[in-house]
């Protein structure tokens, strides 16, 4: 599996001022290429695209030999991201003609340099970037001996908010090979907690910490103060800084949990498979389209896709696999006898004339469980999962699931 990890690295004084002159050659051809772009664009010239600029490489580098400097890859990959917005630039033009061009890089603009398959040198705790800059300072980088890299696809090197320098290696990681292991669990994704049960009928909840909710209020009160000053002015851009402060620390605050929850998750569960019931993300904006609250609901739901795919890549990584089902209808039927009931949100808990009384979010992931098992004709396992629940008191009928499935035996 290909993996990127983002690794923050802090560069010497002599190290940034070769840093800062390559990355800014790389601008000044961005820019170039650009003009060059816009004015065939303009007058409708053909022939101007990425393989004509890059074969136009070699003459500008014996005209200006500062070109070479670079690694020679990194200033066609500056080339190629020129072409990438060239072309999502035509896309968009496609449809709306008044899509604005790709904009030229200002100056104090650091231009990322990518360096694909080669140019760089790795060892255990440090990476290496070639160059030929003059000045021969070595472009060696310490990386925290945590990260081990067995195979290097890429490496690109950027600067965030014009302060902090970051490496972006894309890696191997090696995936261990999946097996059934006839152990499953199947999870309901919530906001506030996962709620899950395993074939043994055990539930399991993991609390979703939210820090994001932490900062929600405070981001707020910080926007109501800043949008009362004049835009632009010293104390407007004071406060605007320190929101977007704020609303970084919240973002990575919550990207940091999802990543230790899904991980605790994924090696916590004995089941090689798990089962998570698919939200349908597309009705739910839909229907809620003119209603209050729109953001936070899709804000939810992003965070619970994104969720999904950490889950996902981690269960991969260890040899297990997450399924996606429809979970439609799974909150409003009831576990046990089928009967579909009105369940709006603040009912916490389902009751039905049948008899079961059971917390809402369990009751669904039986039915995810009920769903996949025999969606699948997986009967023995069905099976065990209802007898299982049988010795907690929860009498599921099987019946009408054999009636549903298209393939009863
Ligand atoms: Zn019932």
């Amino acid at each position: 599996m290909q993996l990127t990890q983002q690794i923050k690295i802090k560069p010497t004084t002599a190290q940034e001022v070769v840093l800062n002159t390559l990355s800014e050659k790389c601008r000044l051809i961005y820019n170039f290429a650009l003009k060059e772009r816009k004015e065939a664009f303009k007058n409708k010239l053909e022939g101007i695209n990425y393989i004509k600029q890059q074969n136009d490489l070699p003459e500008l580098k014996t005209k200006y030999p500062e070109y070479s400097w670079i690694y020679s890859k990194v200033l066609q990959y500056t080339l190629r991201t020129l072409d990438a917005d060239y072309k999502s630039f035509f896309q968009s033009y496609k449809k709306d003609k008044n899509a604005k061009l790709p904009k030229f890089k200002g100056k104090k603009y650091f231009t990322t340099m990518v360096y694909n398959q080669s140019g760089f040198k790795h060892r255990k705790g440090f990476i290496e970037l070639s160059h030929k800059h003059p000045a021969k300072t070595k472009l060696l980088f310490k990386i925290p001996d945590k990260f081990i890299f067995e195979k290097i696809y890429q490496i690109a090197i950027y600067k965030k908010d014009n302060k902090d320098y970051y490496l972006s290696v894309t890696y191997q990681k090696p995936e261990l090979k999946y097996k059934d292991n006839k152990l499953y669990q199947a999870f309901d994704l919530g906001v506030t907690k996962h709620t899950a049960v395993n074939s043994k009928g055990e539930f399991i909840e993991f609390i979703n910490k939210r820090p994001d909710r932490y900062w929600e209020d405070k981001i707020q009160k910080a926007q109501s103060r800043r949008d009362h000053c004049r835009k632009k002015s010293n104390r407007w851009n004071l406060l605007n800084k320190n929101l977007k402060l704020m609303k970084r620390k919240s973002a990575n605050q919550l990207k940091d949990s999802q990543h230790k929850l899904s991980r605790k998750i994924v090696d916590n569960t004995k089941a090689n498979t798990i089962i998570l019931g698919k939200l349908e993300t597309k009705k739910l904006s839909q229907k809620n389209k003119y209603s209050k609250g729109l953001n936070k609901s899709l804000q939810n739901t992003g965070n619970i896709s994104r969720f999904v795919r950490f889950l996902t890549y981690k269960a991969k990584l260890i040899g297990k696999r997450t399924i996606e089902i429809n979970e439609r209808g799974t909150s409003k039927k009831c576990c046990v006898c089928g009967k579909l009931h009105n369940m709006p949100l603040y009912k916490r808990i389902m009751i039905c004339d049948c008899g079961n009384l059971l917390d809402r979010d369990k009751n669904s992931t039986v039915n995810i469980m009920s769903k996949f098992l025999s969606q699948n004709g997986m009967w023995t396992s069905y099976q065990q999962f209802a007898g299982n629940l049988r010795k907690t008191g929860l009498v599921i009928d099987m019946t009408r699931y054999s009636q549903e499935a298209p393939f009863v035996r």
